[in-house]
């Protein structure tokens, strides 16, 4: 009981950046960059979720939600289980999956994504569950979450903190691994979830850069649909439609401003993999900077994670939304032919989803 108060302190603490994000006057800044950029502000992982926090939190979750199920769908290279969180009222309803940090230094898309889970089962959501199954995978990386990994931390930045790292304990980009598929982290995504459950939409959530610009005004982040030639154009055009309803609702926010990702087209990747093998529309969502890293660019402090996290929370909200009144069949795709490719200012190397 203890350590679940202890969990719900840690996850108030997140919430209460969140608001304090979006109720304290503003600096003049311009919209997309966020409080504290002059050098990425402190670096730490301090504030963030730990794996048995997540855990505590998913159980606790899972006890007081009725329509909630939480399932154990493998086990990571050291052992960590990995789990699904389900709701599934009626198997004919359309399906959403969100899919969290499959790079462990990506984490607060997971912040987002317990938050989301937290709101279901409060009712702040509303309705949407009536019309929608939903899918989360949280920290599928968990290994490189909390830093347990084969392979040398000395280069990363967040110093007296747990480190993060974006490869799994084996040093492997899990986000190249989904055509063969090597590692227990993809496997247990493809086994338990992609090949169990008819799945027809997922968002795959992460954090790029901090130095990424559209119109000259740094981004909040960045999205994409598949892009691989192989992808059956009507997934890619409802991809497209996932992507309207994103965009619609977070670039409209004062904090929020996207930019079209510059992606590659190798399956490898889920985006692409995903789309071809299942036929499912998929979504890449890239969040401004990451909790940790060896490259100085790519780590953001801890003052963005409010703005970050609302970021996360609009958009699996209103993309369950979307999909549940069946408005995303309307969204109209036509801003993808105006939205500019974000590019990169001087200091940072080409994102890599
Ligand atoms: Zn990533």
């Amino acid at each position: 009981m203890r350590k679940t108060l202890a969990t719900f302190r840690t996850l108030a603490l997140t919430g209460a950046l969140a608001l304090a994000a979006v109720t304290v006057p503003a600096p003049a800044l311009a919209v997309g960059e966020g409080p504290n950029y002059d050098g990425n502000g402190q670096i730490t992982t301090s504030k963030l979720a730990t794996y048995d926090q997540m855990v505590a939190f998913l159980k606790d979750q899972d006890a007081r939600q009725p329509a909630m199920e939480l399932e154990v769908i493998g086990q990571t290279v050291k052992g960590r289980d990995i789990h699904l969180v389900k709701y599934i009222s009626d198997p004919a309803k359309p399906t959403i999956l969100y899919l969290t940090q499959q790079h462990g230094n990506e984490q607060l898309t997971t912040e987002g994504a317990l938050e989301f889970v937290k709101h279901l089962g409060t009712g702040k959501s509303g309705d949407i569950l009536d019309g929608v199954n939903i899918l989360v995978v949280p920290m599928l990386n968990a290994d490189g979450a909390m830093g347990d990994v084969n392979f040398s931390l000395e280069d990363y930045i967040a110093k007296g903190d747990r480190n993060m790292t974006r490869y799994n304990a084996n040093e492997v980009d899990l986000n190249r691994d989904h055509v063969a598929k090597v590692q227990p982290e993809t496997q247990a995504l493809h086994n338990n979830v992609m090949r169990k459950y008819q799945v027809d939409y997922m968002i795959d959530l992460h954090h790029q850069g901090t130095r990424s610009e559209r119109d000259g005004k740094l981004v909040s982040g960045s999205i994409l649909y598949p892009t691989t030639p192989n992808a059956d154009p009507a997934v890619v055009e409802k991809s497209k439609q996932l992507g309207a309803v994103v965009f619609d609702n977070v670039d409209s926010t004062g904090w929020g401003h996207l930019g079209k990702y510059v992606g590659g087209s190798a399956e490898t990747i889920s985006r692409n993999g995903i789309a071809v093998e299942y036929g499912i529309a998929t979504l890449l969502f890239e969040m401004r900077g990451m909790s940790d890293h060896y490259l100085d660019g790519y780590a953001l402090g801890l003052r963005s994670n409010g703005y970050l996290i609302k970021q996360t929370v609009t958009t699996l909200t209103a993309t369950a939304a979307a999909i549940a009144d069946g408005s995303i069949a309307d969204a109209d795709t036509s801003f993808w032919d105006s939205l500019a490719t974000q590019t990169s200012r001087p200091g940072e190397e080409a994102d890599d989803e």
